[in-house]
Formats: C-alpha cells, structure tokens, sequence
C-alpha cells in the first residue's frame, strides 16, 4: 500500500507513471513504482497484471532539441535550392 502523502496515482489512473519510485536499476532500464508499475526508460511499461503498454515515442527517440531540428531543416531547404 501507498503510505506516500500525498497519495501515489494508482495503476488504473490515467496519469499512473506520477507514482514515486520505489526501487531504480538504471543498469537495466527499468524502474518499479509505488503503485507496481514498472516503467522502462523507452517509456513502455509492464503493468501488475501483466499487461504491456508500448511506448509512445518510438526508439531512438527523436531530438528534442528544435536547434537541431531546425538545423537539419535548413541543410534540407538549402540541398532543394541547389537541385
Ligand atoms: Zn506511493
């Protein structure tokens, strides 16, 4: 049981990935939280009744960085100008 204040999301919550973190293997990718989630670094997640949940953002994950995307942006614009 959740003894955190306040209360951890539990498994059926949608926002259930805002529980806290109760044991960490970052050498394995993988964390367990309060609720019995076990979240993947990707973002998949292994839930209690066994149920995998795909992550959203495929890997590798795209830049988050918009200089980079705009930069490669501009190389693009600039290879079009010259064809
Ligand atoms: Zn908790």
């Amino acid at each position: 049981m959740c003894d955190h204040q306040p209360p951890c999301p539990p498994i059926e919550a949608r926002d259930r990935e805002a529980a806290r973190t109760v044991h960490r293997h970052p050498e394995q990718g993988w964390s367990r939280l309060c609720n019995g989630l076990v979240l993947f670094d990707d973002g998949g997640e292994l839930l209690p009744s066994g149920l995998v949940v795909a992550p959203v953002v495929p890997y590798p994950r795209r830049p988050l960085d918009a200089g980079a995307a705009g930069a490669g942006t501009v190389v693009a614009a600039e290879a079009l100008a010259a064809a």
